[in-house]
């Protein structure tokens, strides 16, 4: 595949054909420059598959980019989010509040946002620098802030679950759910048209952000469920995929395919890393010697903590499938490779 990543000065609204449109909304002060939203026609209004960023800017591109396409915001039918990220449900409550429209999401993540909301009202440097200090980051390092914090979405007004239809008459918009990037992530299967609508989870060229907060929970396993995810949507066959960033790009099965096979060879690499050290390695050793896109020296704090957060999901990927265990008495918490 060779269509590269444009810059958001080049995308531009666009009528996709079977009653689909997709609106570029920028997320300022991001590399990943915007988000696609997609809006689906129906006879009783459009429902939009995502919302984006919070902004005075991107507000203008998806209202402006709605009329464009001769859509009126405020005839919005419904938002169904992806998931609960400020790039896909930031500007969902905006867009209720011109169209009167519902917002859905899938039920865990809409718990989150519940929990983002009670959690905003009250500090959280300590949470954090306990959690850094936990996985063993230096104590300078772990007292950096990791950046600021976007204001929680809107709460939904509707909570979907694995296979719900979304209400749009006339319309088959169904919701698959995909956990991994969040607890709650859905893909939307528009069955009438053979598209599938991906948010974060499959994209062309860059694969979704897994990680574990706090780093050393053992109660999940993101990466596991992400990886079954990927044999969900590959097993939808090979659909045009309409993800929230990037391009569209067809045979969603082939891409998902390629993502696990990335993962698999990190996991395997991982897995050799651990068994040729003579001790233990805690979380924050485990990043610092994993490969990223520039060498752990450049990387700024929260790019360090979202790393963190990447080895800990690997870790206990491999945890799960009885290839490391985890010394828990310890404080930080260690790993080392079983023998296979
Ligand atoms: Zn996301
Ligand atoms: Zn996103």
């Amino acid at each position: 595949m060779k269509t590269r990543r444009r810059p958001y000065a080049e995308q531009r609204p666009q009528e996709l054909g079977g009653g689909v449109c997709s609106v570029p909304v920028p997320i300022p002060g991001n590399p990943l420059g915007y988000t696609l939203v997609y809006a689906v026609e129906s006879p009783a209004g459009p429902v939009l598959v995502d919302a984006g960023w919070n902004h005075p800017d991107a507000w203008q591109a998806l209202s402006g980019g709605l009329a464009a396409l001769g859509l009126d915001v405020s005839a919005v039918r419904g938002v169904v989010v992806t998931h609960f990220h400020p790039d896909h449900a930031g500007l969902a409550g905006r867009v209720k509040e011109a169209s009167g429209a519902w917002i859905a999401m899938h039920e865990h993540d809409a718990a989150l946002v519940r929990l983002m909301a009670e959690y905003a009202a009250e500090a959280h440097d300590d949470f954090q620098a306990d959690m850094l200090r936990r996985a063993g980051a230096d104590p300078a390092e772990a007292g950096q802030a990791m950046g600021a914090r976007p204001d929680p979405p809107a709460p939904p007004d509707r909570e979907l679950r694995d296979g719900d239809l979304v209400d749009l008459p006339g319309r088959k918009l169904r919701a698959v759910h995909t956990p991994g990037h969040t607890p709650g992530h859905i893909c939307l299967h528009l069955e009438d048209a053979d598209r599938l609508f991906t948010g974060d989870h499959v994209l062309p060229g860059i694969t979704p952000h897994i990680g574990i907060y706090p780093y050393d929970r053992d109660d999940v396993d993101p990466l596991g469920d992400f990886l079954e995810s990927l044999d969900r949507v590959s097993g939808l066959g090979p659909l045009d995929a309409l993800p929230a960033h990037e391009w569209i790009f067809p045979d969603v099965a082939a891409r998902a395919a390629e993502i696990r096979h990335h993962h698999e060879e990190k996991l395997e690499r991982l897995r050799a890393l651990l068994s040729r050290r003579p001790r233990p390695l805690t979380i924050w050793e485990v990043a610092a010697m994993m490969t990223w896109n520039r060498p752990w020296e450049e990387l700024s704090p929260m790019l360090r903590g979202m790393a963190a957060g990447e080895a800990a999901a690997h870790l206990r990927a491999l945890e799960a499938r009885g290839q490391v265990r985890r010394l828990a008495a310890v404080d930080p918490v260690r790993f080392h490779a079983l023998d296979s």
